[in-house]
């Protein structure tokens, strides 16, 4: 990060790369999203208010560059964030996270004199 100063405050340039946590549209899992963010922004001094100023120091001369970072962060968040290429996202029937699981609403319903002889031999193979 650069500080130059000028009139009415100091300029803030540079290249951060910030991690965020956003949420996955798809299944609304929270992921670290990284982007470069390219800050140049002037900081007024305290006390003085000016047009076109939206930071400013605090009155010890102190730049908190937080706030400045969080809102260019926000600006350059994907709008439809997604945590991986291709999600699958979460089932609408019984909302199981279909990264991590797989269900069964999709399949076709099984016959259920099948069930039950599904069901014996699953019984059979746990004994
Ligand atoms: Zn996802
Ligand atoms: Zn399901």
């Amino acid at each position: 990060m650069q500080f130059t100063r000028v009139q009415g405050g100091i300029l803030v340039e540079g290249r951060i790369e910030a991690q965020v946590e956003v949420e996955c549209i798809r299944c609304l899992a929270h992921f670290p999203y990284s982007t470069l963010l390219e800050v140049e922004e002037v900081v007024g001094l305290a006390g003085r208010s000016r047009a076109g100023i939206t930071y400013r120091l605090t009155e010890e001369g102190w730049f908190d560059p937080s706030s400045l970072l969080r809102e260019q962060a926000w600006v350059a968040l994907p709008m439809k964030p997604l945590c991986r290429p291709g999600c699958q996202g979460i089932c609408p029937e019984c909302g199981a996270n279909l990264n991590l699981e797989s269900c069964r609403c999709g399949e076709e319903r099984v016959d259920p004199r099948l069930a039950v002889l599904a069901r014996l031999l699953e019984d059979r193979a746990g004994s």
